[in-house]
């Protein structure tokens, strides 16, 4: 795995440019040793054409030198005159002979075994002998003409292979890149454009759907890396996005949830209770006398305080609930699915917890300790839509205020004393 992974590494267009130098090189040496052989075998070609030729016109020479011979011997007359006549001819059948031997030798051919020299005396002697060497002569021609043939054949398909084999790696190589770059690089940019349209809802599902396509296919070291970058990159963007997220719905100071997400959970969880015939209940709590308190103590012994309560409030809350800060020392706190009486249970405890728990300067209170009052609210025996809830759990806490606070007061139970539900 490794060593394909090493090999990945290496350019396919380097090893193609490489593949296309040796080629050429081969091409050139094979070139230049065609030529060389080829200018040899041609050159043994005319030279043995050439004796051919030669013996031919030689076969000519001896016959007619015999049949002159003969010619003359027969008339009988001046038989002085013959003899000096055929020791010309002998001496320039003799030259003929000696020049035909050294280019037979040239032409690598075996003597013509005369024997013992040409004369116009063995002429039909010599005659035959010709004969024999002017067919050998003759085929050893045409063999090496056949060997110029082939070896011209050879050469071309010798060229005609180089460029197959060439033309086989480039493909290959260029197949090779395309599966290993140019197949991932459009899965990635699949991938990306999921990314810019999910974006920031299922980026970690989009960063695992790469993952899993880009490893189901081979791909280089370098699409690789490009894809740990942006995995890398996909889980920062969603560790931020988390952070992000937390930062929006989140008040900084009190770590409860801030009036933003608070009240688009109240809106749609009366419209879920709309829906379903269910109850969303609504606890608004306000610190009993803080003003005095951040007066005697300062504002940062006043913010440790909400610190506190919004711990225990907080704590209190159970999973499906929303605790929040309404804003200044006011919290509030969302009952999804849960009725007046409910409510009613949860804020009694947490006003009993919060009078019950040690607080700095509490002592210095008017009534000794710190306090809350609450007023509860609850949809959809109390209010009709969400705002209205909010002014009916704050009319209740208004009269918690005015029952001496340190108290939870619901807004049902001021309709038994006023009447009729404030839809205003
Ligand atoms: P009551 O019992 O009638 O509620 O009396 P109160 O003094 O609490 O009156 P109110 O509810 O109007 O209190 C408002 C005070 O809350 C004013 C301000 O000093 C304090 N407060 C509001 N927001 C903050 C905050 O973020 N930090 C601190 N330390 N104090 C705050
Ligand atoms: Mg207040
Ligand atoms: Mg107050």
């Amino acid at each position: 795995m490794n060593d394909l992974l090493n090999r990945k590494k290496r350019s396919p267009l380097l090893i193609i440019i490489l593949a296309g130098a040796i080629g050429i090189l081969v091409v050139i040496a094979g070139t230049a040793g065609f030529i060389f052989f080829q200018g040899r075998i041609i050159d043994e070609v005319e030279k043995k054409q050439e004796c051919y030729f030669n013996l031919v016109e030689f076969k000519a020479k001896v016959t007619g030198a015999g049949i002159e011979h003969a010619g003359n011997a027969a008339t009988g007359i001046d038989p002085g005159g013959l003899l000096l006549k055929a020791k010309q001819q002998d001496r320039i059948l003799r030259f003929m002979y000696e020049r035909l031997a050294g280019q037979m030798e040239d032409s690598c051919l075996k003597h013509v075994p005369v024997v013992p020299v040409p004369s116009v005396a063995n002429s039909e002697l010599v005659v035959l002998q010709l004969d024999s060497a002017i067919e050998r002569v003759k085929s050893e021609a045409r063999e090496a003409m056949e060997r110029l043939v082939l070896f011209t054949h050879m050469f071309i398909f010798f060229i005609l292979a180089l460029l197959l084999s060439l033309n086989f790696v480039a493909g290959w190589m260029l197949h090779f890149n395309y599966r290993l770059t140019l197949i991932p690089l459009r899965q990635l940019a699949d991938q990306l454009k999921l990314i810019n349209r999910d974006i920031p809802e299922s980026i970690h599902d989009t960063a695992e759907e790469m993952k899993k396509e880009l490893t189901a296919t081979a791909h280089s070291h370098d699409i690789t890396q490009i894809t740990e970058s942006i995995m890398n990159f996909c889980g920062d963007i969603e560790a931020k996005n988390k952070k992000l997220d937390e930062i929006f719905i989140r008040d900084e100071k009190t770590g409860l949830y801030n009036y933003r997400h608070f009240k688009e959970h109240l809106i749609i969880d009366v419209e879920r209770a709309k829906r379903f015939h269910s109850n969303v209940s609504l606890a608004m709590i306000d610190i009993d006398h803080f003003k005095l308190y951040n007066d005697a103590h300062g504002h940062i012994a006043g913010d440790h305080v909400l610190e506190i309560l919004a711990g225990i409030i907080k704590e209190e809350s159970r999973l499906s609930d929303i605790p929040s800060r309404f804003g200044g020392e006011e919290f509030a706190i969302l009952f999804p699915k849960t009725d007046a009486e409910t409510a009613l249970d949860i804020s009694e405890r947490l006003r009993k917890i919060i009078s019950a728990t040690p607080v700095p300067h509490e002592h210095q209170q008017p009534s000794g300790q710190l306090t809350v009052s609450i007023g509860i609210a609850t949809f959809p025996d109390d209010a009709s839509d969400w705002y209205t809830l909010i002014n009916n759990a704050d009319r209740a806490l208004y009269e918690a205020k005015a029952q001496g606070r340190n108290s939870v007061v619901t807004f049902s139970s001021l309709n038994l004393q006023e009447g009729p539900p404030d839809e205003a």
